[in-house]
């Protein structure tokens, strides 16, 4: 589908509403219906229509049509948190006794739940380096229902062969799912490889404007389904049809700022890879990458998101850099239209941290909209400092 046809014209049927050219916030939490039978129908099967907020709604339709045909899925479901949109389906394909891989180093609340929510159901995970195809193959055992995948991940930036690790999942019955929030369905097309399950924090560059908190998962209908019926329903997160017009509203303009962002970080990250403070910068499309090849294959391309390790990492060094930048603001998250900064020390006490660990010395960067002139003037203050 064209992507053009997806972000202006696709689910939105202007007649119903007026002929509005933006869509409508239905902002309900009910629909009513006018006899018992169609009440009933309704109530049987809610995958079907409007019956209640928590579960269907007209402007958060509009929206799983376009995410939908963005990662070229069958349907969508769009939640309440990006967390929400990796756990609910996670804990719709699996029960008691079944087993999942995952690869090392996920997004750290992705690790809290294989680690510390799942084995209060009996659920048992196995962490495999992601690079490692052969590795993941021999981790299958007969209760190895799912293969979890975060390629690449968003701080060190590892990427996994999709196709080859789908076609062994495949031959093993064993369903596939993708943290794909890092490349966006405009940069990664997972599905194409034969994933069948893909998630997203639509947090970041989907709304992609630090205002609202949402996520998403595309698939088959009949998987989507599975976890629309009684997940989805049961835990109830899902996304609020306000935030659900303000992701349409930021669809918009995605490629434009996708590529804006791109464009910037590539300009920033010339610009520290020649400094002489900085050992080394990484993210997939990076020269050094042992995995350049693979990652030039998957992806179109690598957004604003990768991190520097600075030339002989202390602590005070680390910290010293990044208390002295002006513009780049120091937080979580990334996607949107700033520019932001988090140092993985300051997710460890003082005393934990060691200089040696390569982990530890990371100090992610997410380059935003503003011109890379600017953003290149505040690191080259910083790194001055130290
Ligand atoms: C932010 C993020 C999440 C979680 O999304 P929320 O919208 O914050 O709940 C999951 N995976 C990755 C890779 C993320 O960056």
């Amino acid at each position: 589908m064209d992507i053009s046809y997806i972000l202006n014209e696709l689910g939105e049927e202007r007649d119903h509403y007026f002929n509005a050219i933006a869509p409508p916030i239905v902002q309900t939490s009910n629909f009513k219906f006018n006899t018992v039978d169609d009440f009933r129908a309704a109530l049987a099967d809610e995958y079907q229509g409007n019956l209640y907020t928590r579960g269907f709604n007209p402007t958060v339709d509009i929206l799983r049509k376009k995410l939908a045909a963005l990662d070229d899925a069958e349907d969508a479901l769009v939640f309440g948190s990006g967390v929400a949109a990796v756990s609910i389906p996670v804990l719709a394909l699996l029960k008691q006794g079944d087993e999942v891989i995952c690869v090392e180093n996920p997004y750290s609340w992705t690790i809290k739940l294989f680690n510390d929510l799942l084995p209060k159901f009996g659920i048992k995970t196995t962490f495999v380096e992601g690079s490692d195809t052969t590795a993941i193959e021999a981790a299958i055992t007969p209760q190895t229902k799912l293969i979890y995948l975060e390629s690449p991940n968003t701080f060190s930036f590892e990427v996994q062969d999709l196709a080859t690790i789908a076609q062994i999942a495949k031959a093993n019955n064993i369903i596939t799912m993708i943290d794909n929030s890092y490349c966006s369905p405009l940069y990664q097309q997972p599905i194409a490889y034969g994933i069948d399950l893909v998630a997203q924090s639509a947090t970041k560059y989907l709304a992609g404007h630090s205002d609202v908190v949402a996520g998403v998962v595309t698939g088959k209908k009949q998987l989507i389904k599975k976890i629309f019926e009684k997940e989805y329903m049961n835990i109830g997160a899902s996304v609020a049809p306000q935030n659900a017009w303000l992701l349409l509203r930021s669809l918009r303009t995605l490629p434009i700022r996708l590529e804006k962002i791109t464009s910037n970080a590539s300009k920033v990250i010339e610009y520290l890879e020649q400094h002489e403070k900085v050992e080394k910068v990484l993210h997939p499309f990076s020269a050094t990458n042992k995995q350049l090849h693979l990652a030039k294959k998957q992806m179109k391309a690598c957004g604003g998101l990768f991190s520097i390790v600075l030339k002989n990492s202390s602590l005070d060094k680390i910290e010293t850099f990044c208390n002295s930048l002006k513009h780049i603001l120091m937080a979580v998250s990334w996607g949107g239209y700033e520019s932001l900064l988090i140092p993985a020390c300051a997710g460890m006490s003082k005393a934990n941290f060691d200089p040696t660990n390569k982990r530890h010395i990371l100090i992610r960067i997410y380059v935003g909209l503003e011109e890379p002139e600017y953003i290149i003037e505040d690191l080259k203050q910083a790194l001055e400092k130290i």
